[in-house]
């Protein structure tokens, strides 16, 4: 696997639409998990569920770009959730101290990784609460019918939240017990023990890099065709912001 650590918009992509967004509430969902709602002149503002937009947080040493998913867009503001994940990272930090009227620019919406592939028969989803945002936006504009399987590893049973909505959604919430870790024994082990139903399926594996790519050369190993797997890195340890791509070797 060949991990390419992202922070640069690839050449060749049209640049993002850049953003004002004003903080306009603040409100913890769960106990590591706080939701922030942006306002400011949003006009033109449209996202596919799913998408992510990249903020520029004050780093101390210069603006530094962060990937937060939007959750959803209501009454003219995105609403972002920041997991709170203890490492006191720029990001988490900024959440930490917003209140109403704080402002940083936000670049987007961008990526694809989870945006729903309609032409599959039953979808996947597997990921940790930085997943969680993402996850919940896809599945809950989903139709009836849609066959959905979703496993969500989160660190205690109080960070589990309800994901509502009409498809046919069989959810598995995995509690750790303790905080992220990389290489998530639960998840891999979790998804190892999945059985795919028939049809053409597609897979969205997110979260920590090295569980991502486990989980992928697991699902690989097991028969699943790679173009049916959509996998990207959202956090790894040591690493600042970014993204990792997850490829095969070359
Ligand atoms: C496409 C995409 C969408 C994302 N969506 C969301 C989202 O909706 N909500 C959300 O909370 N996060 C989301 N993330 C993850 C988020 O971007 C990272 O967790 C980011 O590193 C947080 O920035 P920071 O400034 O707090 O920490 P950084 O400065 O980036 O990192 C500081 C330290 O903290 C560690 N760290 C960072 N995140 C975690 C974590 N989750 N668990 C354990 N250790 C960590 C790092 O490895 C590093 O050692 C997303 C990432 C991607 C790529």
């Amino acid at each position: 696997m060949d991990l390419q650590p992202s922070t640069m918009q690839p050449p060749g992509r049209p640049a993002l639409k850049e953003w004002r967004f004003e903080v306009a509430g603040v409100e913890d969902v769960t106990p590591r998990l706080r939701r922030i709602a942006f306002g400011g002149d949003l006009a033109g503002f449209e996202h596919t569920p799913g998408q992510d937009m990249v903020l520029m947080i004050d780093t101390g040493e210069g603006p530094g770009r962060r990937h937060y998913t939007i959750r959803r867009v209501e009454a003219g503001r995105v609403v972002i959730d920041f997991v709170m994940h203890g490492h006191g990272g720029p990001a988490e930090r900024w959440a930490a101290d917003a209140k109403s009227g704080d402002a940083l620019t936000a670049l987007g919406p961008r990526g694809r990784t989870l945006v729903l592939r309609p032409e599959a028969d039953w979808h996947l989803f597997t990921g940790d609460e930085t997943c969680l945002p993402g996850i919940a936006a896809v599945i809950e504009t989903l139709p009836a019918g849609v066959r959905v399987f979703a496993f969500i590893e989160v660190e205690d049973k109080d960070d589990r939240q309800e994901i509502a909505g009409a498809a046919s959604l069989d959810l598995q919430w995995i509690v750790r017990g303790g905080p992220a870790v990389p290489s998530s024994p639960a998840l891999i082990e979790r998804l190892a023990l999945f059985a795919p139903p028939p049809g053409r399926g597609h897979c969205y594996i997110v979260g920590e890099t090295s569980t991502v790519q486990q989980q992928r050369r697991g699902l690989i190993a097991r028969g699943m065709d790679k173009a049916r797997i959509s996998a990207e890195g959202y956090w790894r340890p040591g690493r600042k912001g970014g993204h990792d791509h997850i490829r095969d070797p070359e």
